[in-house]
């Protein structure tokens, strides 16, 4: 809704949030007559969205008209070190250049390093620091397919989460967010919805009013927790371990349901056998729990219907979080909550939008690379190993090591190849995100690195860059969204110029493309031409997509957000068959993984860095590096007013008081927390957010801190064993008074 209003001096013009949140907002930016937006708010007719913005957003021109926002393009200046740069006062490492002169730079140095040691050893970096289509993967994924630059796997995320459910339902799709409010069981599991997806919040406030109890299975107390009936603190690491004993009690005392499970399920047999070694008893040691609760969460979830799972990403980033994400996923089928409207589950509805993502993206670029095939694939959750190890390997005669083994993607024979010697970033900010922070500083630090980043403000990550590139945000360029919240397509419009000389990827790569000398049609497109290419536009004008074939572009810009032709009133997914999974049904048991040698049922494991891990006896606290509710990652750490609503946890470690008290640690104490990966310095919060023998703090930026590190100092990069995600939450660490 590109609306003017009739006789007013300003236009209201409908944009899409997008930021890395399942919530995917309809927000209307109202821009005076000079072009510049004078307010944001969250779009009335949106039903998800329902006229509100968060925390983060609410207050969104502060980001985008911020003073320190970076508006030219920059290049280092001669002589200055790659590292850690005084905040504040990065701009002078800096020179400002022109965009002439930086793309010329740019492209004569990835050419020169695409002919010296192969275009793979270039590597894009990147995820969703914006989740619009074009934004997320469109004209970059073309300039680097064409290039041959090496594949990123975008891990970091939902990756263990996204394969884990998917084996089970062949689709990331689950209970539409607006039936919530019909349920009378709502579990958030690993799900903190009042911080992290507050637009499901009004739905389960509205089924509370109908007599619904909220159950929040966390081992931190979130806000969600804290407003919860009944919060369950597990074990970081557990969660699979709490589902196997939820299902050995529903199957033991015979509240399954056995007609949903002989129409829908494939390997029920399998999963029963299985479930049996679970008894709460062994349930309970492991989870923290008493047996007594596990028999307690079984029988209240059997026997309430509807029951709604809203999982979310959290239980997947520990070292088995593939196999709890499965076995949790599994939970509702086992009770036939799918068949009840308001019941079932949620990790993402992502899965329904069916993009035209090899018209959008160009993989058959490749093909005319240097390469003549598709590069090789490098994990993005091992960069600091890919950064200090890649392609010392070759030069020793032998393999780094086998990432295609376990975790559930076919084996890529060519993880080998050069060095990395020029990193392009963009929509992200690995010198914070990324695990095994020293690693990975180790990397960006090498002198012979070529690093560009393109950002909106200068972070961990540009302290390393050769060159930072001035990039847009959401209210100034134009982009097509979907979600992983909701089932609406919507239409993001440019509401004002770019401030200064920012630029969006789409233009940027274009733009490279054409230094590079690409030529290419495609490199020409503009972001209308991919938008309609994204939606595969037919003769007829309506999208040929699965889905979404009663949409047009003129319908998309009139309206602003149109559901997905399935999402109409009594829509209930996994209620019929047959599904995209091998067997067409729900699957207990996984031929594709007991092909692999791996687990065709899941099972419980702990985690290596747990307490129940050899480590432990040297590391014995078990340690969360958890996202604040009013940042997006590390994305708005920056801003004075987001920090001031995170204050309370500011460089803080939450303690139990037994394990700050066995340390002799008071509140308020200087603490030293560290592993073998590196070490952090922060205050002790001795309070009950956390069960005893379990540690917490937030993810800010590093240089933010007094010591230069954030929590990833401590995380590792070993991989989670589907998906091959990062495993931020199975971490053990040592505390100390400093
Ligand atoms: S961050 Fe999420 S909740 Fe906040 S405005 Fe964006 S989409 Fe909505």
């Amino acid at each position: 809704m590109a609306a003017v209003i009739e006789k007013s001096p300003f236009r209201v013009v409908h944009t899409v949030c997008s930021h890395d949140c399942p919530d995917s907002c309809a927000v209307l930016v109202t821009v005076d007559q000079r072009g510049r937006a004078i307010k944001v708010q969250g779009d009335p007719s949106q039903p998800v969205t329902q006229g509100f913005l968060c925390g983060k957003v609410a207050k969104y021109l502060d980001r985008v008209y911020a003073p320190e926002r970076i508006l030219y393009p920059l290049r280092r200046k001669l002589g200055v070190a790659k590292g850690p740069l005084a905040r504040g006062r990065e701009h002078e490492a800096f020179e400002r250049v022109s965009w002439d002169e930086a793309l010329d730079a740019i492209a004569a140095r990835l050419q020169m390093v695409s002919e010296k040691y192969g275009p793979e050893a270039i590597l894009p970096y990147s995820y969703a620091g914006t989740i619009g289509v074009l934004g997320y993967g469109s004209m970059d994924r073309r300039f680097f397919h064409r290039l041959g630059a090496s594949q990123l796997d975008r891990t970091i995320c939902s990756e263990a989460g996204g394969v884990a459910w998917n084996l089970v339902y062949g689709k990331k799709m689950g209970t539409p967010t607006e039936d919530f409010r019909l349920a009378k069981l709502i579990v958030a599991w690993g799900a903190n919805i009042h911080g992290n997806n507050v637009h499901l919040w009004p739905f389960v406030e509205q089924a509370r009013r109908n007599g619904a109890r909220l159950i929040v299975i966390d081992p931190y107390k979130t806000r969600t927790a804290a407003l919860a009936d009944w919060h369950i603190a597990i074990r970081p690491g557990t969660d699979g371990a709490l589902a196997l004993g939820v299902m050995h009690v529903i199957l033991r005392e015979g509240l399954e349901d056995r007609a949903y499970i002989a129409e829908m399920t494939h390997g029920f047999e399998q999963l029963a056998e299985r479930v049996r070694e679970y008894t709460p008893e062994r349930v309970a040691a492991w989870t923290g729990m008493t047996a007594g609760e596990v028999e307690q969460l079984a029988r209240e979830y059997a026997t309430t219907q509807p029951a709604a799972i809203r999982l979310n990403y959290g239980v997947q980033r520990a070292e088995f979080g593939g196999a709890a994400v499965r076995t949790i996923a599994m939970l509702p089928a086992l009770t036939g909550a799918w068949k009840y409207r308001g019941g079932g589950g949620q990790l993402s509805t992502s899965g329904a939008f069916l993009w035209n993502k090899k018209a959008v993206e160009r993989p058959d670029l490749a093909l005319a690379s240097p390469l003549g095939r598709l590069a090789r694939v490098v994990n993005m959750s091992e960069l600091g190993r890919a950064l200090t190890q890649l392609g010392q390997a070759r030069e020793q005669g032998s393999e780094i090591r086998d990432q295609g083994i376990g975790n559930g993607k076919p084996k890529d024979d060519r993880q080998d190849g050069p060095a990395v010697h020029a990193l392009f970033v963009y929509n992200s900010n690995p010198g914070a995100v990324a695990p095994n922070q020293n690693s990975v500083r180790k990397g960006l630090a090498r002198p012979d690195l070529f690093t560009v980043v393109h950002e909106l403000f200068f972070t961990d990550t540009t302290d390393y860059a050769d060159y930072v590139l001035p990039a847009t945000t959401f209210l100034e360029h134009k982009d097509i969204q979907g979600a992983y919240g909701h089932y609406f397509v919507q239409l993001s419009q440019r509401a004002i110029e770019p401030p200064g000389e920012s630029r969006s990827n789409v233009w940027l790569f274009g733009q490279l493309a054409q230094r590079m000398g690409f030529t290419e049609e495609c490199f020409r497109d503009t972001p209308e031409e991919m938008i309609r290419q994204a939606l595969s536009i037919g003769p007829d004008g309506h999208s040929t997509n699965a889905a979404m074939e009663h949409i047009t572009v003129q319908d998309l810009e009139r309206e602003g957000h149109i559901p997905l032709g399935f999402h109409k009133e009594g829509f209930q997914p996994f209620t019929s068959g047959p599904l995209a999974t091998p067997s067409g049904k729900i699957e207990f048991h996984s031929e594709t993984l007991a092909a692999q040698g791996l687990d065709g049922v899941p099972r419980f494991v702990p985690p290596a860095e747990s307490r129940f891990g050899e480590a432990a006896a040297r590391y014995p606290l078990e340690f969360l590096g958890r996202k604040a509710d009013n940042y997006m990652n590390s994305t708005f750490a920056n801003l004075g007013g987001h920090r001031k609503m995170e204050a309370r946890t500011t460089q803080r470690l939450e303690m139990h008081p037994t394990d700050a008290e066995a340390r002799g640690i008071g509140d308020g104490d200087p603490v030293r927390v560290w592993n073998e990966r590196g070490s952090l310095e922060l205050k002790a919060l001795v309070n009950g957010s956390v069960p005893a023998g379990v540690v917490a703090a937030r993810l800010d930026w590093a240089k933010m801190h007094t010591d230069g590190s954030n929590v990833n100092a401590l995380t590792s990069e070993r991989l989670t064993d589907l998906g091959g995600g990062p495993t931020f939450y199975s971490t053990l660490v040592e505390v100390g008074k400093a």
